[in-house]
């Protein structure tokens, strides 16, 4: 009946609705659809996506870009009183990043069997053991995260097959 808007919305799913939106970007781009937002007192600092084959690089993935970014509009690389959000829950490297950052709250979309390092795959970030520890939550607009990955992969194929199709 009534139109999803973002009055509805709660403040993390505002946040991660922005995160998708970048998700949707790197998609564009051919990349695998991941974003992300680092916020902080209500305003956005930081703003990332995968561009891993744009720019050649593994260390290019949502989360190290939006932390770049952060970083550098506060001249600091400490990002104490920030909130990450993300639509994929974090590998190894950007879990360990965030710890590196002291980011104190990481707020994920879906999580990710492979290669999640918050509590899926690996606990690097929420593992009490480390000296800077993290609130994390996860499952916030969950199925939009999920369903932008899942349509790029779809594309990905039916383009694979296209192309094996003409060659053919
Ligand atoms: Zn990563």
């Amino acid at each position: 009946m009534h139109e999803y808007s973002n009055i509805m919305l709660t403040e993390d799913e505002k946040f991660m609705k922005e995160a998708i939106k970048l998700a949707k970007k790197a998609s564009a781009a051919g990349e695998v659809p991941i974003g992300c937002v680092i916020v902080k007192d209500g305003k956005i600092i930081g703003r990332g996506y995968n561009r891993r084959n744009t720019d050649r690089s593994t260390l290019s993935h949502a989360e190290m870009n939006a932390i770049k970014k952060a970083s550098s509009y506060l001249h600091d690389w400490r990002l104490e009183e920030c909130t990450m959000y993300v639509t994929l829950e974090p590998c190894q490297m950007c879990a360990g990043a965030c710890i590196q950052a002291r980011i104190p709250r990481v707020v994920i979309g879906c999580l990710s069997p492979k290669s999640g390092s918050c509590g899926t795959v690996a606990s690097i970030l929420g593992n009490e053991a480390f000296m800077h520890t993290c609130e994390i939550e996860s499952g916030v607009l969950a199925d939009e995260c999920s369903a932008v990955l899942k349509e790029f992969f779809i594309r990905m194929r039916a383009e694979k097959k296209a192309l094996d199709q003409a060659y053919k």
